[in-house]
């Protein structure tokens, strides 16, 4: 899926004045009144004149995409906003439990027009989970997952396993994973469902066309989210830019795309480094001279917030062009700051993974520093289930309680991290089995 002349990766564009394009985003709304038909009922492809590369009895959909916008004042207080401002849009609702259902039924959609027979991926997890269910669910063809070793998150290696998918643990990292599936694909001609795939990038942008419905089709002034690989960010900034062309809205937000410290390569090149889009030409030196140094450092990527942990994000220049659409800003958060910002988002709505919480905790980080304003319209993406990752969220919550010493590691898992302070940790109060002894813990309770 690279360039035959730059090596670089493929985008998809379209010939707009030849397709039909509505005149207003309202015109969508009226799908709602046929959703007993699968191609309204999506979240992806009710917005199929926006990613219109395929026809209708070719998409493989499987009613994914159906995610809400939610106002949060809880969580918009502690990234100090005005009430009101502050958004969380849930992708955690999708089938598989993540934003990656919005790429992957674009992805085997493009697989079955292209007469695949077997389609692979690389993945810190939820992109498994996510082809795996395509897979089990639309019988199209078999699949193949990579994923690193010890690093998976249970709930996610647990939805591969359970969808039947053939899986291959490589003794490495993601970094590593994704290398290798790379070079088994074009050996063996198997279709890839990474987002080095454009098709994945075309569905990942109906997140931004659900967030601006959820908002009556107003433009937020900031939308803030993780970055990993960077297909998620390099897709929203394709679909702002793509509507602002079609004159569908009249200006594009700020996006901020939000590292872990630990994983944080983005935010070295372009805040550290000044690295830009440049008119489609990066400074690869750049680029080079950092990844050399990282290869000479044996660095690897080191967070808690596992769909995040990538060092070398294979769409970084076409989130360098995300940035550059949306006036970007880059930042990174420390996995204590994930954390906290996850039990707030926990406490004040529908939960998340540990690498949603990082656009909260950006938020918070750019709200401090003033590049946020109080009184901006601010959408965080919460990308995955609260489900995903139950290890991390039971750590921080049951933090230096006897259970959590005895039933090992939990509390060694966070300091590895730097999590020290679990202030908004929510513990289990341990009690005798004894009535008496529930009755005295209950004290003042009701
Ligand atoms: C994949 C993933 C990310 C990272 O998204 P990119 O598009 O790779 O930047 C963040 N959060 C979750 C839950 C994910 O599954």
């Amino acid at each position: 899926m690279a360039c035959p002349d730059c090596g670089g990766l493929i985008d998809v564009n379209y010939v707009w004045d030849r397709l039909p394009v509505p005149a207003s985003l309202r015109e969508f709304e009226s799908r709602w009144g046929h959703r007993q038909d699968p191609i309204d009922f999506s979240g992806v492809w009710r917005f199929r004149e926006l990613l219109p590369f395929a026809a209708n009895d070719r998409i493989a959909t499987i009613g994914e995409g159906q995610t809400i916008l939610q106002q949060s004042s809880g969580v918009g207080q502690y990234v100090g906003m005005n009430a009101g401002r502050l958004y969380l849009h849930y992708e955690g609702l999708n089938p598989s439990g993540s934003f990656k259902d919005n790429g992957m039924t674009a992805a085997i959609t493009h697989a079955r027009m292209a007469g695949a027979k077997l389609a692979a991926c690389a993945s810190t997890g939820n992109t498994s989970a996510s082809l795996a269910i395509f897979a089990s669910t639309l019988k199209l063809f078999d699949v193949l997952v990579f994923v690193g070793s010890g690093k998976i998150a249970y709930g996610k290696l647990s939805q591969a396993l359970d969808y039947g998918a053939k899986t291959i643990q490589i003794q490495g990292d993601f970094d590593d994973a994704l290398c290798q599936v790379r070079a088994v694909c074009s050996k063996l001609g198997i279709y890839l469902c990474n987002s080095v795939n454009p098709f994945r990038l075309e569905g990942q942008k109906t997140t931004i066309y659900r967030v601006l419905e959820g908002l009556g089709w107003e433009v937020p002034e900031w939308i803030v989210v993780p970055g990993g690989n960077l297909g998620n960010s390099s897709a929203f900034g394709k679909a702002f830019q793509e509507l602002k062309q079609l004159g569908l809205i009249d200006r594009v937000p700020r996006m901020a795309v939000i590292n872990a410290v630990g994983a944080n390569t983005l935010y070295q090149l372009y805040e550290q480094r000044g690295l830009r889009w440049n008119g489609g030409r990066p400074d690869e030196q750049i680029i080079d001279q950092f990844y050399r140094k990282m290869a000479d450092d044996n660095r690897r990527a080191v967070t808690l917030a596992s769909a995040i942990e990538i060092n070398r994000p294979v769409n970084l220049n076409k989130c360098l062009r995300t940035l550059d659409v949306c006036d970007g800003v880059v930042a990174e958060v420390t996995d204590q700051e994930i954390l906290d910002a996850k039990a707030q988002i926990g406490s004040g709505g529908f939960g998340c993974e540990p690498a949603s919480a990082a656009s909260v905790a950006g938020a918070k980080l750019l709200r401090e520093r003033g590049v946020v304003a109080p009184s901006d319209r601010v959408v965080c993406i919460l990308t995955g289930h609260q489900l995903k990752d139950p290890t991390v969220t039971v750590a921080y919550h049951s933090s230096s309680n006897q259970e959590a010493r005895e039933t090992g590691g939990l509390d060694e898992m966070l300091q590895q991290h730097g999590v020290i302070d679990t202030r908004f940790a929510n513990r289990p109060i341990v009690v005798e089995n004894n009535f008496d002894k529930i009755m005295d813990v209950l004290q003042g309770f009701g």
